[in-house]
């Protein structure tokens, strides 16, 4: 167990318990509306709501928010649900706001009937220019004084289908001058003639989230109803409405409220998100350049990591933008423990060991991953013909350059010194060739004077007549724009970066021919890599999880 102070939804829970709340009687919920994939900023709230749980030995239902037929569908219930279990979490129970629609209903005409709601008849601009501002009242509606006979059996009508959308709404009957605006009669209900995911075409009338929410939390008998920041002013609602409902014997939900968490370099709506998805931008939900969490475990990303990153950042009174290096740096971490290392070339230099026989070859013996005693040795093959990178080449380095120059030495990862001797050029004056020789005593491991020598630069290469090749996707943000949502005067789309995909041909060592979908690999000094879910046997696809920070350090 980590040690770290308690946030400051935990100090309120804490003041809970201390003035006589039962243990157990705390329960938490997250409560996404199924209308998207859930992103980078939905597992913070998961984070909290299931970290807490989790300390407080309490349950947690995973409620779905599904009062909108228009935007929700059941593809989007499953990949939450996907995503919730993937993230590590288990829900006590799977709730749907929908299952609460005769309850509501039945919670509606009885506020009608003690005179605390009301059916308008207004169209919604009437309404809308009602409102008032901030420092005016708003008008009362004409339908505002409706007997409570009127009232029943009209919103009878509006459920049983007689109306047409925006015909008629129902308003809970507050304060037209309240300084909250949304205490200014709120809409409860609005007339909507479409099929629902799971209601179907029982319901024509659906509540609003305000009316729902809470009562929802209520059924539950939620203890904790977190939520983020631009909820504050709905709070006072919230509680107006449970003021007319509980009985005293029966626990009141409390909301409290967080800051949302936005991430530099992206975007965490799923309206936005929804638009580069429609608009072709991106492959779909699950690209693996998308901020969603399936965006982000195609890419490599691991459980552990994102957990790691919510949990560092932790949860804040203040909206803020957090670095999505720091994203980085939990898959970095988390993947230097657990991904096997190989040799992998991006981006190939030919390589000829002159000294070295024709048509020999031999398999040096490599480590799969310092930091895990467990992972234990493979076998790699080496013989006269390598590639290495382009990078790892020039003719003339400055003695800061650690890799390979013509008369210097390096040593091959788990192989031999060599010295490049000669190169060939193409037209261009591009180097194709590098003609080295090696030392054969040099080999690493074989306990030789040789091959304890210390040489500076240490390569991967990968044998030519051995390697495997694959499509390597690197990808670079999505956004060129450290807060693209952030601008007034500009729409997000405006700052995609277009060069956030390359596709390259990569040369891996033999032993990645049957890596698996989700296989994660470290490509040594190239970063962390995995297998993307288009891969086959035939013809194998892998996704640059991140970069190693410190690339080309030597
Ligand atoms: P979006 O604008 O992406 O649709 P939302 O808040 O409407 O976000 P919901 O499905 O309603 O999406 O969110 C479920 C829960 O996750 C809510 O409690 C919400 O407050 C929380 N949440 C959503 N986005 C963030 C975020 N960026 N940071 C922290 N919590 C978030
Ligand atoms: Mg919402
Ligand atoms: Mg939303």
């Amino acid at each position: 167990e980590e040690v770290r102070s308690l946030n400051f939804i935990e100090h309120i829970i804490e003041e809970d318990l201390r003035n006589g709340y039962a243990p157990t009687s705390l329960r938490f919920r997250f409560p996404p509306e199924p209308n998207g994939y859930l992103h980078v900023g939905h597992a913070s709230s998961i984070c909290l709501n299931f970290g807490l749980g989790l300390r407080y030995n309490a349950p947690v239902n995973l409620r779905f928010d599904d009062t909108n037929p228009a935007k929700e569908e059941k593809e989007y219930v499953e990949a939450i649900k996907e995503d919730v279990a993937w993230l590590g979490y288990e829900w006590d129970t799977e709730c749907y706001a929908s299952d609460y629609f005769q309850q509501l209903y039945d919670w509606a005409v009885e506020l009608i009937k003690q005179g605390k709601a009301y059916v308008d008849s207004q169209s919604s601009e009437e309404m809308a220019s009602q409102k008032g501002t901030p420092t005016e009242p708003g008008k009362n509606s004409p339908f505002r004084s409706r007997s409570v006979e009127e009232n029943l059996k009209l919103f009878e009508g509006m459920k049983n289908g007689d109306f047409k959308e925006g015909e008629h709404v129902l308003r809970a009957k507050i304060d037209m001058a309240s300084s909250n605006m949304l205490m200014r009669d709120p809409v409860m209900y609005r007339i909507l003639h479409k099929p629902h995911h799971r209601t179907n075409t029982d319901w024509c009338i659906y509540p609003m989230y305000d009316w729902t929410h809470g009562e929802s939390d209520y059924i539950e008998q939620v203890s904790h109803s977190l939520c983020t920041l631009e909820f504050l002013p709905h709070r006072e609602l919230y509680d107006w409405f449970l003021d007319q409902l509980v009985s005293k014997n029966r626990l009141r939900p409390k909301q409290r409220e967080f800051a949302r968490r936005n991430l530099s370099h992206t975007i965490v709506s799923k309206r936005k998100l929804l638009q580069l998805v429609e608009s072709g931008v991106v492959a779909g939900w699950d690209d693996p350049r998308m901020p969603t969490i399936s965006g982000l475990r195609r890419r490599g990303y691991t459980p552990e990591s994102i957990r790691n990153f919510a949990e560092t950042i932790g949860i804040a009174k203040r909206d803020n933008v957090v670095d999505v290096s720091l994203l980085e740096f939990h898959v970095r971490e988390h993947l230097n423990k657990i991904a096997p290392r190989v040799m992998a070339v991006l981006n190939p230099l030919k390589l000829v060991i002159t000294n070295y026989e024709e048509g020999k070859e031999e398999w040096l013996e490599a480590e799969n991953n310092p930091e895990d005693d467990s992972a234990g040795y493979r076998q790699v093959p080496f013989s006269r013909e390598l590639y290495i990178e382009q990078d790892d080449f020039r003719e003339e380095g400055n003695r800061k350059f650690f890799r390979l120059k013509l008369d210097g030495e390096v040593r091959l990862k788990n192989g031999y010194i060599i010295k490049a001797e000669s190169c060939t050029k193409d037209a261009d004056g591009k180097v194709i060739e590098v003609q080295c020789t090696y030392d054969p005593k040099s080999r690493s491991g074989s306990g030789t004077e040789e091959s304890l020598k210390k040489v500076k630069g240490t390569l991967h290469w990968v044998s030519i007549p051995h390697a495997v090749t694959a499509e390597v996707r690197l990808y670079d943000r999505l956004f060129t724009d450290p807060t693209p949502g952030a601008h007034k005067d500009k729409d997000f789309m405006e700052f995609i970066n277009p060069d956030s995909l390359e596709k390259v041909t990569g040369y891996l060592e033999p032993s990645l021919k049957d890596a698996q979908v989700g296989d994660q690999f470290q490509f040594q000094r190239m970063g962390y890599f995995n297998v993307d879910k288009d891969s086959t046997k035939e013809h194998l696809v892998f996704n640059r999880t991140v970069p190693l920070r410190d690339t080309w350090a030597k």
